[in-house]
């Protein structure tokens, strides 16, 4: 039997620093600080339309080859060895942007009927999804983060460098209207761009009916521009936040939530902040990883990742499968080191591996 599973957040213990312990025989995605992955994302595309500051650079990305990526066909097989084999009970669509798979809905309403069904979410920049909302819901789509940094036309011009909030906008509209909900709202705070709009964001979150969260700014940017000097750190965010809403701590456990919970001006309405530079959470994940080319991946900062997509092509089991999987899970690492002098960024950037 493996150790428990820490509940209080930061890194787990290094049991053995150097060593690494045989995997012992249990199905799940356990790995050797005892926590077990129940969340599976998948990328589904490293492409998107647009080309947020944090995330992409304006020009030059490569796109992985076509051939690449997986089929619809091998996708809902590699869930459904996650979800029936390994113990993944929620599955959460992203990418570069899901919306550009023209076979989504048919993802969708594979992974819906599994058994176990598992809980299907996706995370989506909401361009497009004013035409799929309603075959996106019949599919199966039970859940929804749309990310939105700004409110403010020539701001999101400016972070995605596409003038297309009306179109997101029209995305969320069009979501809460089929009752894909409540739908929760991403977005990440960029010193001097629009940091100073939290609040604005949050009270347009709270009058509409949608949950906030703001996401620390990680070193997953394929330019690898961040700057920790720069970031908006998470204690920031409070102290923005606070120049207009009173924020009280959430004391509803997180179940391997990223986000830290305050409650707004008493609740019930809560606002999310996700800490993962500075506030990690790293003892509590319980998240595993397949990039739109196959690969599984333990955590968003490894430098590891195991391919199944050659396997896969070449003949093998599903238990063959599932075991490969289950070996990447075992080495995951205590934490991300982001705060280590050593500390290096992922060859992949978020959008190649599924924010
Ligand atoms: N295109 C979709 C979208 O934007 O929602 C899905 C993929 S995107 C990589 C998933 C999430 O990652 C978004 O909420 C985005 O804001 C966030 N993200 C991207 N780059 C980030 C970074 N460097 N640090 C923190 N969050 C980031
Ligand atoms: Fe695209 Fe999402 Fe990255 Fe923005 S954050 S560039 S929408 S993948």
């Amino acid at each position: 039997m493996l150790a428990g599973m820490s509940v209080s957040l930061g890194f787990p213990a290094v049991r053995s620093a150097g060593v690494t312990v045989p995997r012992p025989s249990v199905s799940a995605l356990t790995d050797q600080f005892g926590r077990v992955a129940t969340d599976l994302r998948v990328s589904l595309t490293d492409r998107c339309n647009l080309r947020c500051t944090y995330c992409m650079p304006e020009v030059g990305l490569e796109w992985l080859p076509q051939g690449a990526l997986l089929t619809g066909d091998e996708l809902v097989r590699l869930v459904s060895i996650a979800v029936t084999q390994l113990g993944v009970e929620q599955v959460r669509f992203t990418g570069g942007e899901p919306l550009l798979r023209r076979d989504l809905v048919d993802i969708v309403a594979g992974c819906a009927a599994l058994v176990p069904r598992p809980e299907i979410a996706m995370t989506t920049n909401g361009i497009g999804l004013a035409s799929r909302a309603v075959a996106l819901a019949q599919a199966g789509l039970d859940r929804l983060n749309v990310s939105l940094d700004t409110l403010d036309a020539q701001t999101f011009a400016a972070i995605a460098h596409r003038d297309l909030l009306h179109r997101t906008m029209e995305g969320v509209a069009a979501a809460t209207a089929v009752g894909i909900g409540p739908i929760k709202i991403n977005a990440v705070l960029l010193r001097g761009v629009n940091d100073t709009q939290a609040s604005q964001l949050l009270a347009w979150a709270l009058e509409n009916g949608h949950e906030l969260r703001f996401i620390e700014q990680m070193p997953l940017d394929a330019q690898h521009g961040w700057d920790r000097s720069t970031m908006v750190t998470a204690e920031r965010i409070r102290e923005l936040l606070s120049q207009q809403f009173l924020l009280t701590p959430d004391d509803r456990p997180r179940n391997g939530a990223p986000a830290q919970r305050w409650l707004v001006d008493g609740g019930p309405a809560t606002v999310g902040i996700i800490g993962s530079v500075t506030e990690p959470f790293c003892s509590d994940c319980r998240r595993t990883r397949l990039t739109a080319d196959g690969q599984v991946r333990n955590c968003l900062f490894a430098h590891s990742e195991t391919d199944l997509r050659t396997p896969m092509r070449a003949g093998a089991s599903d238990e063959e499968l599932a075991q490969l999987w289950r070996n990447e899970m075992w080495v995951k690492a205590a934490g991300h080191g982001m705060g280590a002098p050593d500390f290096r960024q992922p060859d992949r950037p978020m959008s190649a591996i599924g924010g």
